[in-house]
């Protein structure tokens, strides 16, 4: 039998769910970085890895063969007794690790997870835009409907009033990220406390993408599960891709009341069961290293922002100063440019450096128009490298 390599005409191949993804727009400008040779200030992915303690402690346990066979189903002990530990030390959160902890593949299978265990077809999920890009297809993979609270430039405070009036009957999830990647913008407490109080009065369940929690440069990052009345309707997800400079490791968790953390566990299960094994084990020493770690990172981190943000400034552009995240979002327009897209698109060419553009993050296609995001993750070299071409612009 010849096999099917095209669809019969009657019906596409992928599902009316995911009909409107392609491909990601991070794989699109990550091939134009390596087919240019430009700079690559689009993904944010560290062009270090980590701690060298905390790979060495990857390397033996993968000789010592720990975790090179099927981890537990929930994630190895030490780890999620390290996950709670930290949960204590920098917030004063108590769980239990055997009942309220989870590890996964990521933050990204968390949120995967989150998604097709709570909704049910046609629920809908308020979610900020622009949104990291796997939201919007998690809640399709799970028939939901996304509604887009727009996040507006030049500081990009979530709109209260709006976020109200867009809670309905079928409301079903929030799903907030502070540390807010693409645009830096951190959540206040009051912000927070506002948020608490609809989702308590209106009875909501939220999710908190907090990946970027160790990098917040102005203000503090409050976990939403701290105030008042949210401890049994947070679903709590971070990860240590971005907090320990291992995106590679995919190792992520979810912290949640013991009901929560159960519906999220019955959807992980049937995704990928477990993963990583041996990093398991790195990371749980990653996140008992002392607070002198998590200080240096967000100051080296800090000084980076600072680099590219004077850099982009003094080429032109309209620079969005983060508050967090590894992220600066400008505004092409200052330079007399209308589309990010092509923008973006032409950038290797003009100056070799490679960034992405907003516009992909938002269903409202007027609201990103001109914004474009640059990572700042990088060596200072490189930063310094990438500045001097922008200048070239
Ligand atoms: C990087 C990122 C993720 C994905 O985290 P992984 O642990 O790599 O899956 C999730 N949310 C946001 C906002 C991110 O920037």
């Amino acid at each position: 039998m010849t096999p099917m390599t095209s669809a019969p005409e009657s019906r596409p191949l992928l599902n009316r769910r995911l009909a409107e993804f392609g491909t990601t727009i991070f794989a699109e400008m990550s091939a134009l970085a390596l087919r240019t040779g430009a700079i690559n200030l689009g993904q944010g992915f560290p062009d270090t890895d980590g701690p060298e303690e905390v790979r060495e402690a990857a390397v033996r346990a993968l000789r010592d063969g720990r975790g090179n066979q099927y981890p537990p189903g929930p994630g190895i002990p030490e780890l999620r007794t390290a996950i709670t530990e930290h949960q204590q030390r920098f917030y004063g959160l108590g769980f239990d690790p055997d009942t309220e902890v989870l590890v996964t593949a990521g933050a990204t299978e968390a949120i995967a997870a989150t998604m097709l265990a709570l909704l049910e077809p046609g629920d809908e999920v308020i979610a900020f835009e622009p949104y990291y890009d796997s939201y919007a297809a998690s809640i399709a993979m799970a028939g939901g409907k996304r509604v887009p609270l727009t996040l507006r430039a030049p500081d990009f405070r979530p709109d209260l009033d709006a976020l109200r009036d867009a809670v309905t009957d079928r409301t079903r999830l929030l799903l907030l990220n502070s540390p807010h990647n693409p645009t830096g913008m951190v959540l206040t407490r009051e912000e927070l406390t506002a948020i608490a109080e609809l989702a308590v009065e209106r009875d909501l369940i939220v999710v908190t993408d907090e990946v970027y929690e160790h990098l917040v440069f102005d203000g503090e990052h409050i976990p939403l599960i701290s105030l008042p009345g949210m401890r049994e309707r947070t679903v709590s997800i971070s990860s240590a891709g971005k907090t320990f400079s291992f995106t590679g490791w995919k190792v992520g968790w979810v912290t949640a009341a013991a009901p929560l953390l159960t519906a999220v566990r019955t959807a992980k299960q049937f995704l990928t069961y477990v993963s990583a094994g041996p990093f398991q084990f790195a990371v749980a020493e990653a996140l008992r290293l002392p607070d002198d770690y998590y200080s240096a990172f967000r100051a080296d981190l800090g000084a980076k922002r600072d680099l590219l943000a004077g850099g982009l400034a003094d080429a032109g552009f309209e620079v969005h100063r983060p508050q967090g995240t590894y992220f600066i979002t400008t505004d092409v327009a200052a330079l007399g440019e209308k589309d990010a897209l092509a923008f973006c698109r032409a950038l290797p060419e003009r100056c070799g450096v490679v960034a992405v553009p907003n516009s992909v993050f938002y269903d409202d296609p007027e609201a990103g128009r001109s914004q474009v995001r640059f990572a700042f993750c990088k060596q200072e070299s490189v930063l310094r490298e990438a500045v001097t071409r922008l200048g070239r612009l």
